[in-house]
């Protein structure tokens, strides 16, 4: 279940300096600017999942309101009815409140205030700061002229306000087919942000709308409905990211002509990581095509594929807190993320024992029909966590990688003639081994016990150098277990030659699956939980598990080893 945090739940308050957003927000404060209030909104436009970057515009927006004791709206910025669809606005919601965070019942759409939107495009004809455009898309791009040469005016721009009055009114009431008439708003062509060329305000769309259905067939642009819907909710902060800074001029142009309340913008550089792709439209894509099995794939950096994964949403909090609040596009090292989720597991996952590349063990001086109870810690981080039985027989699993016949002097685990000690049990000393007659792979490897060694008892302080995890062979539970390795190649996956694009660097080998054995006390784990199976990782039960059905995902190895291997490449 979904918990919301409070402020002081919020990750790094004492440990980080003020970021500079909250800088400027303090000194609004300090200036009694707004009556001292904070109210900022995350506004996704529901067109998709959300992804780890909105994950850091949720944990700034929802963050700062429970700093200064201020309010955060949802908002769903949804004026382009082509691409939204409910099934978006219900995953965004479930995201955002896994995360942690609430938005007290301010849900917003920008489609509630179409009407009230509309009334500021009169307002704006009737000041003569709006036309009504005939020219098509295509002789609109052509007359904006480039940053060093001045766009031409449109032969349209001087028409009378009754004209334009009653063309915009007739565009609303459907007379026109779409791509015929657009409202701009009238600025300067010379402007040297090209956002200021007589931007497009409204066009026409004749589809239906996901939540207004066919009441609207003009609808808003970004930009003259997402400063009006800040202002009408009184946002006093407009958080985002950079690429807005040159729409800035205009956001603040139409908020003083209309004469409404004026929130203030601030941008930030929006997150990127090192081996993902982040932008709604290729993660789409990737959905569509089936390079991944849908928008909660554990590979995928979604909100709802890393929580599929196995990542906690405090782990997610603190990696946006990690990452802080920069001024210049830069780029995260994914580790950063994984090292996140490591350290909230290392103190909050139980321990468990599992093989995934098993070979048996038979201990032949072992009784065979005795099951012996090992008492093994759940969680040597956490003393409250307790501990379990494990059950030991005479035939074990042990990792296929822990044994060699024939190995170096630096290798401590199992060969023959050598002692090692099993966890939470005896140590033992490998006598011979079995091979397959055909192939020569090794089948079982016989060792015996010493019965005076038993983990925990104080006459057992016989040291050897290995330790290996292992599973009784007949008290076990098997498991489906899904190896992840990156989805994909090279740090910036969009660094690519011409003509080809970021699906090229896609990792044929980012999913590996591998029957496995686990100790039989998680045999009705259910989905979502977490373990670290001992030597191995952490490991997360996927929505695919059912009850004798059991399927593992690696959130995480125990240590940084793809970095390392590499590095020795
Ligand atoms: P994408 O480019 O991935 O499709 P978007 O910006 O179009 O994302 P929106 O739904 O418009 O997606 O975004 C909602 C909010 O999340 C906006 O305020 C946006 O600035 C912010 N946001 C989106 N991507 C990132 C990111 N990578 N880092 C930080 N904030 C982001
Ligand atoms: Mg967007």
């Amino acid at each position: 279940m979904t918990e919301t945090i409070s402020a002081s739940e919020l990750p790094g308050e004492s440990k980080t300096p003020v970021n500079f957003i909250h800088a400027i927000i303090e000194e609004d404060i300090r200036n009694g600017k707004n009556g001292g209030r904070v109210h900022t909104r995350f506004p996704p436009e529901p067109n998709g999942y959300l992804h780890i970057g909105h994950a850091k515009s949720i944990c700034l927006n929802f963050g700062t309101a429970l700093k200064y004791n201020g309010k955060c709206n949802l908002r769903f910025d949804d004026t382009n009815p082509v691409k939204e669809d409910v099934e978006y606005v219900d995953s965004i919601r479930d995201d955002v409140h896994w995360l942690g965070f609430d938005w007290e019942g301010r849900e917003f759409f920008a489609s509630d205030y179409f009407h009230q939107i509309y009334e500021f495009a009169e307002k704006l004809i009737l000041k003569g700061k709006a036309y009504v455009c005939d020219l098509s898309a295509e002789q609109i791009a052509e007359q904006k002229g480039s940053p060093t040469r001045p766009g031409q005016e449109s032969p349209y721009r001087n028409r009378p306000v009754e004209e334009n009055l009653d063309l915009l009114r007739r565009m609303k009431a459907g007379e026109f087919p779409e791509g015929s008439r657009v409202l701009r708003a009238k600025i300067d062509m010379a402007s040297p942000n090209m956002h200021m060329r007589d931007p497009i305000l409204y066009r026409i769309i004749h589809t239906e709308h996901h939540r207004t259905g066919n009441e609207w067939c003009i609808y808003p642009m970004y930009d003259f409905a997402h400063g009006q819907s800040d202002s009408i909710e009184g946002i006093t902060h407009s958080i985002c990211t950079l690429e807005f800074e040159v729409h800035r001029p205009l956001y603040d142009w139409c908020i003083r002509e209309l004469e409404i309340f004026a929130p203030q913008q601030i941008e930030f550089a929006r997150l990127n990581m090192t081996y993902t792709v982040m932008s709604k439209r290729k993660l789409l894509e990737l959905v569509k095509n089936n390079f991944v099995s849908g928008w909660d794939d554990p590979r995928m950096p979604t909100i709802s594929g890393l929580r599929r994964r196995g990542y906690t949403p405090a782990s997610i909090r603190n990696f946006a807190d990690l990452v802080g609040v920069a001024k210049r596009e830069n780029v995260i090292d994914v580790g950063l993320l994984e090292f996140c989720i490591r350290e909230d597991l290392n103190k909050n996952a139980n321990r468990l024992m599992g093989v995934i590349n098993p070979v048996k063990l038979v201990i032949t001086s072992f009784p065979e029909d005795l099951v012996e109870e090992m008492n093994a810690v759940n969680n040597p981080e956490n003393p409250d966590a307790g501990s379990r039985k494990v059950a030991f027989t005479r035939e074990l699993y042990i990792e296929r990688e822990d044994f060699m016949e024939d190995p170096p002097s630096k290798f401590f685990r199992l060969a023959p003639g050598r002692e090692v000690r099993l966890k939470y049990a005896y140590i033992i000393r490998c006598e011979s081994v079995v091979k397959d007659p055909v192939s020569g792979e090794i089948t079982e490897i016989h060792c015996t016990h010493d019965p005076e060694t038993l983990s925990g008892r104080s006459e057992s302080n016989r040291k050897v150098k290995g330790t290996l995890h292992w599973v009784s062979a007949t008290q076990c539970t098997e498991a489906e277990i899904r190896l992840y390795d990156r989805l994909f190649m090279g740090e910036n996956p969009e660094d690519v030659p011409e003509g080809e694009d970021y699906k090229k660097n896609l990792n044929p080998n980012s999913l590996k699956v591998v029957k496995g054995y686990i100790e039989s006390s998680a045999a009705n784990a259910p989905v979502l939980d977490k373990y670290q199976f001992e030597r191995l990782g952490y490991f997360c039960v996927d929505s695919d598990s059912k009850p004798g059905n059991l399927v593992f995902n690696r959130t995480v190895a125990l240590k940084d080893s793809w970095a390392k291997s590499n590095a020795n490449n």
